[in-house]
């Protein structure tokens, strides 16, 4: 709850974690230094930042020196992409791409294109999953990078991301993993996924938004997208925002500490949700059901409802729920990851998404049941 609102889209944002705003607090006044500079406040504010690196780099099971810090999920998308390409384009310049990536890698990958990369699309199955045998047999001698996402954002479903790694041929492409719907639900580690880079964000796991991380292997080559200072290897130049990134840290920390309470709760509470509106509305469908998923999401078709009208009057109840991704509620296109499972536009406009969090109530899912009920009569 948030306020007298039912939260339900988790997935979009989190609430921060009270003890995260309170890590940040002593950072917020700019009087608290520039981690660059020499002075004892900048070695104060380098080492809050340190200390961050390594909390985030623990709940992924790197190294801090792996971690750079960037200003989200979209930008360490793209710096993962781009950035790689670009600094193995005399390997090949052949990328390939999941068909239910988040658009910040499918238009990155599209504008490389622009830029004479050649890019594929890994297609999924009705399972909502990118086959591993599949997905490998498309790889190239020239392929440079790989991207494939460790849970997607809309159905909640997980990629069989070390299956590919443990498959890619040699010469090996690099593998890019889009973690930011898994971070903080289910573990990371970035060692059994076998990836090269790996993307996070703060704010889909209690910390603050505007900041995320790439995970960069040593030994990985990129190209920085920005240029500037030495801040980040030199590959993230620019001052540095203390208190985002102290926020972050703690959040990976809290994190860590709860995620497996945190996710047997939510599976729950998910479970009983679905198994409720699948008795309300038997002709509903669970998108994705059939394979490993987050614990916390549930994708539901209403066959023969708009999502947009049942979102808005979900709404005036009171309970904020999605009709895909935030980025692409509000359009009317069907979701490009029920495409590529093969679900019809008509379902598709059908679908609602529910993403659950910690802090989701049973007295939550009581009231949105009694929602759906009075709605749909
Ligand atoms: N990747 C995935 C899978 C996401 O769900 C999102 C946000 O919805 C992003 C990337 C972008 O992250 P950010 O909002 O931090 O830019």
């Amino acid at each position: 709850m948030i306020g007298s609102i039912v939260y339900l889209d988790h997935n979009a944002t989190t609430p921060m974690h009270r003890e995260v705003r309170e890590a940040m607090e002593p950072y917020l006044g700019g009087a608290r230094g520039n981690a660059s500079s020499m002075h004892a406040l900048g070695r104060e504010a380098l080492r809050a930042i340190d200390r961050a690196r390594e909390q985030v780099a623990r709940l992924i099971n790197a190294e801090p020196d792996e971690i750079i810090f960037v200003s989200g999920g979209t930008e360490s998308d793209n710096m993962a992409l781009q950035g790689a390409a670009r600094a193995r384009q005399d390997h090949g310049k052949h990328l390939l791409v999941s068909a239910l990536e988040h658009p910040a890698v499918r238009r990155t990958a599209q504008a490389l294109q622009a830029d004479g990369w050649d890019a594929d699309t890994l297609e999924a199955g009705p399972d909502g999953r990118v086959d591993p045998v599949a997905a490998v047999a498309r790889v190239r001698p020239f392929t440079s990078v790989v991207s494939v996402m460790y849970a997607n954002n809309e159905t909640g479903v997980i990629q069989p991301v070390s299956a590919i790694s443990a498959r890619l041929p040699e010469p090996r492409p690099y593998l890019h993993c889009d973690a930011v719907q898994a971070a903080g639900k289910i573990p990371i580690d970035v060692a059994q996924l076998g990836v090269d880079l790996l993307s996070l964000s703060a704010h889909k796991m209690h910390g603050p938004q505007g900041i995320g991380a790439l995970y960069l292997r040593t030994g990985t080559d990129i190209e920085p997208l920005l240029h500037g200072g030495s801040q980040e290897n030199g590959l993230r130049p620019g001052t540095c925002n203390t208190a985002a990134i102290v926020g972050f840290g703690k959040a990976a920390e809290l994190a860590r500490r709860s995620l497996s309470e945190d996710a047997a709760y939510v599976a729950a509470l998910r479970d009983d949700l679905e198994a409720a509106i699948v008795t309300l509305v038997p002709d509903a469908t669970v998108i994705g059901r059939g394979a490993e998923r987050l614990p916390n999401t549930s994708n539901i078709a209403f066959p023969g409802h708009d999502n947009h009208e049942l979102a808005a009057a979900l709404d005036q109840h009171g309970i904020a729920v999605a009709t895909g991704s935030a980025c692409a509620s509000g359009s009317s296109t069907p979701s490009h990851v029920h495409a590529a499972m093969g679900l019809s536009a008509a379902m598709s406009r059908s679908a609602l998404r529910f993403s659950l969090g910690p802090d989701t109530s049973e007295e939550s899912i009581a009231r949105t049941l009694n929602a759906l009920r009075s709605i749909l009569g």
